[in-house]
């Protein structure tokens, strides 16, 4: 490996995020219309040789050094354990985010197949808002996938909760509790304008800076060295485990970002408020090189900006939706 990707600010990148499908067996309100989006077609689907194509330039040639699968709904792509074997020979630390609703079955094989380490998402612990939000009536069993996870041994096991004003900010403290019990680190990512149906609006960001001070009220937090991470950590003084704070909206973690982002269908991404991609299935399926490819990836990442501007007047709202980048 002798060349990094760098973008003009200095930053290196080093951390992969793989969409492997854009569909989705749920249909949570902040992400998907009721009906789901419209499916690309699977021949436009990246195979998972192509996957391990870029996946293998980036680690070889760039020392990416982190994968991460995501989607739409990652288990809901066909024989997903062969991909992960496949790049966990890379010997990279390999992470999957998902819904949860499948982990029950597939945990260990995921565990088996060579996978590291998982993040599901969950935005309730009660059970109607939870079908309410997802659409789907299956909280027990996304609680089930959690346990079939800590089982597996895919520890550390982290809880995303998207948190929206008068959705779910009456839980952040049942949430605090059950990441405590069951030993899941809780992650409250702030609501972004990446939703389908366009609803949000800054007034339902809840910020991270309120739930640090309703959490700590009661189970007084200390914070952690943050390192290269998105979440600002924070551990609890009695030892009973870590939470993170993801204030995407309200303190930003542009300056220091390592990430790039692939779409189930090989576009690449600086960014995930980019509004420009560069194609990488069209040199995939033309026969191009690795030279050529990685080429293509420095200049994606050469042409990052500083950061996004939610908020600001030059602010502009990408096309595709979260479940079309795979967050
Ligand atoms: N289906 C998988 C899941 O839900 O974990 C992976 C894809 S999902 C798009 C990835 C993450 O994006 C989830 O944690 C989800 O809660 C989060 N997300 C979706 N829409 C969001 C939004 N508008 N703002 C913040 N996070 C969002
Ligand atoms: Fe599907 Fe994940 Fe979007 Fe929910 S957040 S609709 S589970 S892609």
């Amino acid at each position: 490996m002798t060349e990094r990707l760098v973008d003009s600010f200095g930053r290196v990148h080093t951390d992969l995020r793989i969409s492997v499908t854009d569909r989705c067996n749920f249909r949570c309100s902040y992400c998907m219309p009721a009906e789901g989006m419209q499916w690309i077609p699977r021949e436009e689907i990246l195979t998972f040789e192509e996957i391990e194509r870029v996946a293998t330039v980036a680690v070889d040639r760039f020392g990416v050094d982190t994968i991460r699968l995501t989607g739409g709904e990652p288990t809901v792509r066909a024989r997903l354990p062969v991909l992960i074997d496949k790049l966990a020979r890379l010997e990279v630390d390999l992470a999957l985010t998902t819904n949860g609703a499948s982990l029950e079955n597939m945990a260990h094989d995921l565990a088996a197949a060579g996978l590291r380490r998982i993040n599901v998402s969950l935005d309730s612990l009660k059970a109607d808002r939870f079908a309410e939000l997802t659409r789907r009536d299956l909280l027990e069993r996304v609680l089930g996938g959690i346990d079939a996870a800590l089982d597996a041994g895919l520890e550390p096991v982290k809880l995303n909760v998207v948190t929206m004003r008068g959705v779910n900010d009456d839980e952040l403290l049942d949430f605090a509790t059950y990441g405590r019990e069951r030993g899941v680190e809780v992650r409250f990512i702030e609501f972004m304008p990446l939703d389908a149906g366009e609803a949000w609006d800054r007034e339902m960001v809840v910020p991270a800076a309120e739930v640090l001070e309703t959490i700590s009220a009661v189970h007084p937090l200390e914070k952690v060295d943050r390192g290269n991470e998105p979440a600002e950590r924070f551990r609890y003084r009695d030892g009973a485990g870590t939470i993170g704070l993801i204030g995407s909206v309200t303190d930003p973690f542009c300056a220091s970002c390592n990430r790039i982002r692939m779409t189930a269908e090989g576009q690449m991404r600086n960014c995930l408020f980019a509004v420009e991609e560069v194609d990488l299935r069209g040199l995939l399926r033309s026969g191009a090189g690795d030279d050529e490819i990685a080429r293509v990836m420095s200049g994606c990442v050469s042409a990052k900006w500083a950061g996004h501007r939610i908020g600001e007047v030059q602010f502009i709202r990408p096309a595709r939706s979260m479940s079309q980048i795979g967050g």
